[in-house]
């Protein structure tokens, strides 16, 4: 009880002194590595993106765990791998949770909005959710005092353009009430962002943390008036213009206000760009629902000015799991000690001037429940390709090595060249295999997810 009396006092007086950083993670559906100015992209317009870039820091070799949502949303709130928490693939061996599933994430779980609440922050989430629309599974029963938003993809409801509707109306909640039903996507993103405004503007004197994942550009794609139908790439690059401009108004916000210099804000996507309905991932092979460079490593932008070097960017290879330890650290909160938690501090790897090397040994691609690959250091190893269709999709085994240095498209299979650094990939791919598991082959060290006895559908009443 002392003990918890004296850490609140340093709490307070840390917090008195604005020691403790804000936290706003922009979280994007679906948009790709070189849709944005910073990585590249000629076709879209991301004036606040490039100044944010020029304000922060690159990351390069960004990694969610998961080339589709569900499973990489799990591991940015837990900080662990999407099998390692249950999230791996849905209850009917689909990629993603589907409306009225029974499955959501487990509330023995603690989430990174649980970590910083404890640590006396104020939370929000707004936007795409996706982690289990029954009741248990809902932002506000996992530590986000607020929720606005559409809680799973915006193609599960009546605009998916196949009929007959194979779910509910599309709900737009506000807390745990459906307020709306099929809201006007093309305003989505201008309302996500002026409740991120709003939320900002109430909670600027307490650290805060706010998830901002947006619904867009994930398919179909919508814009409002002002953007719709202005850029030279469709809708999709419409929608990714709107973000841009979404992103500019936060970081206005919190220079009007004066709290930028105690907040950090990332930019980041939940997965490889959809190269079908617009995205870019270039340099990287392959995309969204894919196991190449693609569809798990994204763009990532960091800024806080005085702390993030401006204009800097690294290659160190840094994963979605670190956000939690990361901001558990720079807020002075603790990590679950209980458990297996992937994550680890990068924040040496988003402050220091000379960045040191990343803390990952290795980064394990994981296709719903197989392993399909790993990364150490330059090389990547794949060691299953997956073929046919839902619901049979199998993991076809292979070794094929990659060079990402020296050939970051991966189009040069190096195994033949390299029979010791294969050996070795092979053999952390192993220890990955007894850890967390694979296809069929259960992990020591994994975590059930949610599971209610009946479920219901999100309709308005
Ligand atoms: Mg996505």
């Amino acid at each position: 009880m002392r003990a918890l009396t004296v850490m609140a006092a340093i709490l307070m007086a840390a917090t008195a002194a604005g020691q403790v950083p804000n936290f706003v993670v922009i979280f994007v559906d679906d948009l790709g590595y070189a849709d944005i100015g910073p990585f590249g992209s000629t076709l879209h317009r991301t004036p606040n993106l490039d100044r944010m870039a020029s304000q922060g820091r690159k990351l390069t070799s960004f990694y969610v765990t998961a080339p589709v949502c569900t499973p990489s949303r799990a591991s940015l709130l837990t900080g662990s791998y999407p099998r390692r928490v249950g999230l791996d693939e849905s209850e009917k061996g689909q990629w993603v949770l589907f409306p009225g599933n029974q499955e959501g994430l487990s509330s023995d779980e603690v989430t990174l909005a649980e970590v910083l609440r404890g640590a006396g922050y104020r939370t929000a989430c707004i936007g795409k959710w996706h982690l289990g629309d029954q009741a248990p599974f809902l932002p506000t029963r996992h530590g986000f005092e607020t929720y606005f938003g559409i809680p799973y993809s915006n193609d599960m409801g009546h605009d998916s353009r196949r009929e007959p509707y194979r779910y509910p109306p599309l709900p737009l909640l506000r807390m745990e009430r459906v307020v709306e039903e099929e809201p006007d996507q093309r305003l989505i993103t201008k309302r996500y962002t002026e409740e991120a405004v709003r939320f900002i503007e109430a909670s600027k004197d307490e650290p805060f943390f706010l998830y901002l994942a947006h619904t867009m550009p994930h398919w179909p794609q919508y814009a409002s008036e002002r953007f719709a139908g202005k850029s030279s790439n469709g809708p999709w690059g419409d929608s990714v213009e709107e973000i841009d401009w979404s992103t500019g108004e936060i970081l206005s916000a919190l220079q009007r206000l004066d709290i930028d210099e105690r907040t950090l804000v990332i930019f980041t996507s939940d997965n490889g760009g959809a190269t079908r309905h617009g995205a870019s991932n270039a340099p990287l092979r392959g995309g969204k629902g894919t196991t190449w460079e693609g569809g798990y490593r994204v763009c990532f932008l960091a800024r806080w000015p005085g702390r993030v070097p401006a204009g800097s960017s690294t290659n160190e290879m840094a994963l979605s799991v670190d956000i939690l330890p990361t901001f558990a650290a720079l807020a002075g909160a603790s990590v679950p000690e209980d458990r297996v938690i992937d994550g680890k501090d990068i924040a040496p790897l988003l402050l220091d001037a000379d960045p040191p090397p990343g803390p990952h040994v290795a980064f394990y691609y994981y296709f719903m429940s197989h392993l399909t690959g790993v990364r150490s250091g330059r090389w990547k190893l794949h060691v299953a390709r997956m073929g046919g269709r839902y619901p049979n999709y199998r993991a076809n085994p292979i070794a094929e090595l990659y060079d990402l240095h020296a050939d970051i498209g991966e189009s040069r299979d190096v195994a033949e060249q390299y029979p010791q650094v294969v050996e070795r990939l092979q053999a952390l791919a192993e220890a990955a295999r007894l850890d967390l598991g694979d296809g069929l082959r259960k992990g020591q060290h994994t975590r059930p997810p949610g599971l209610v006895d009946a479920a219901t559908t999100l309709t308005r009443n």
